[in-house]
C-alpha cells in the first residue's frame, strides 16, 4: 500500500522511532480492511458427485466442501464423504458447520461417522443446519452413539459429552436467513425447492422438507439446489449468483439401474418413477434454472445415474444438453474438483 505524502509525518533523527511507529500504525490499521476487500475467494471443492442410492467407486454420494476464510463448511454428507474429504487433505474436525439439504440417504449417510469422529478427536462443537426434522436425526445418531461411547472409555477420558458436540440450527418458513456461526461473511438464505413438495407422488403437507442453500460471501455467491424438479422458489432464491451448484438425473437410466440394485416391489416402483420424474431435474431444466438466475457458472453435480466411470462421452453428452439452455460456464464435476 502507499501513504499519501501529506499524511507522512516529517522525520527528524530523534523522531524516527515515532515516526516508523506511525507508520506502521497507519498500516496496521488500514491492513483489515484491505484483507477484507481482497480476502481470498471462498472455494468450493466437489467431495462427492454422485446421486443415490446407488453407490459407486468413481464417485462418492452428494457431498460439497466450502472453504472460507473463517473455515470449513460441508454441504450434505453422503456415502463416501468422509473418504473424499481425507483424499482432499482435510478431516471431520477441521468441518466447523455442515448444511444438509434433506434427509435421503445419498445425502447424509456419513453424517453419523462424522459426528463421532469430530467427538473422538475432541473437535470444537459443529453447527448442523437443516430442514425441519434435523433435530431428531442429529438426536437419533446422538442416542445411538451412547453404546459406542461406553465402549470407548479409555479414549473418552475427559472429553466432552458427545451431546454438546452439536449444535443443530432447523431452517424454515420462519427461519429461512442466518449468519452462519463462526463466519462472520458467510450469511445462508434457504428455500424450499420441489424434491418433497407436496403435491409429489405420495407427498401431503406434512412431509419432509427438501432445501436449497444460497451462500453469500464478500467475494462469491452460491446456489445450492439440493435434489430437485423446476421450482419458483429457486428461481427466486438463486437471483445473480456467480456459481448454481446443481443436480441432474436421467430418469430412464436411473430408474433401469434403480430396479438392478434395489428390490422394488411393483407399487413402490411406480411411485419412484413418479418422484423422479417431477423431483430432480433434466440436463435442459437444469441449464434453463442457471439461464434464468442469471448464473456465471453451472458446477453439474449429483449425476445419476452415472454407473459408468466418469468419461468425456458423459461431459460431453451432459454439457451439450445444457447448453440449448445456459450460455455460461457449464462444468460436470468429477469428485474431488476444485473451484
Ligand atoms: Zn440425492
Amino acid at each position: 500500500m502507499t501513504v499519501p505524502r501529506s499524511e507522512l509525518p516529517l522525520c527528524s533523527a530523534r523522531r524516527l522511532l515515532i515516526c516508523a511507529a506511525l507508520i506502521v500504525a497507519v498500516m496496521l490499521d488500514r491492513a483489515p480492511v484491505a484483507a477484507q476487500s481482497q480476502s481470498p475467494d471462498a472455494r468450493l471443492v466437489t467431495l462427492g458427485t454422485g446421486g443415490g442410492p446407488l453407490l459407486r467407486t468413481e464417485r462418492a454420494q452428494s457431498a460439497n466442501l466450502l472453504i472460507f476464510p473463517e473455515g470449513l463448511v460441508a454441504v450434505d454428507l453422503g456415502q463416501g464423504a468422509i473418504s473424499r474429504l481425507t483424499q482432499a487433505g482435510h478431516r471431520p474436525d477441521d468441518i466447523k458447520a455442515v448444511l444438509l439439504t434433506h434427509h435421503h440417504i445419498d445425502h447424509v449417510a456419513d453424517l453419523w461417522s462424522f459426528i463421532l469422529h469430530r467427538w473422538a478427536s475432541r473437535a470444537e462443537p459443529m453447527t448442523i443446519v437443516g430442514p425441519t426434522g434435523t433435530k431428531d436425526l442429529v438426536e437419533g445418531l446422538l442416542r445411538a452413539s451412547r453404546p459406542i461411547v461406553e465402549a470407548s472409555e479409555a479414549l473418552a477420558n475427559g472429553i466432552r459429552p458427545i451431546e454438546a458436540s452439536v449444535e443443530v440450527l432447523e431452517m424454515n418458513d420462519r427461519n429461512s436467513r442466518l449468519a452462519l456461526p463462526g463466519f462472520p461473511s458467510v450469511m445462508v438464505t434457504a428455500a424450499e425447492n420441489s424434491h418433497l413438495a407436496a403435491g409429489q407422488a405420495g407427498l401431503t403437507n406434512s412431509a419432509p422438507v427438501s432445501l436449497g442453500y444460497r451462500i453469500d460471501t464478500p467475494s462469491r455467491s452460491f446456489l445450492f439446489t439440493g435434489d430437485t424438479g423446476p421450482s419458483m422458489e429457486l428461481e427466486r432464491l438463486g437471483q445473480n449468483v456467480d456459481v448454481v451448484i446443481g443436480e441432474v438425473v436421467d430418469v430412464e437410466a436411473a430408474m433401469r439401474a434403480a430396479e438392478q440394485s434395489l428390490k422394488l416391489p411393483e407399487a413402490a416402483r411406480r411411485t419412484l418413477a413418479q418422484r423422479m420424474g417431477t423431483g430432480h431435474m433434466t440436463p435442459a431444466q437444469l441449464g434453463a434454472l442457471a439461464r434464468v438466475i442469471g448464473a456465471n457458472t453451472l458446477v453439474v453435480s449429483h449425476i445419476t445415474p452415472s454407473t459408468a466411470p466418469p468419461s468425456d462421452d458423459e461431459d460431453e453428452r451432459l454439457t451439450s444438453d445444457i447448453a440449448r439452455q445456459f450460455s455460461g460456464r457449464i462444468v460436470v464435476a468429477r469428485d474431488l474438483m476444485t473451484f
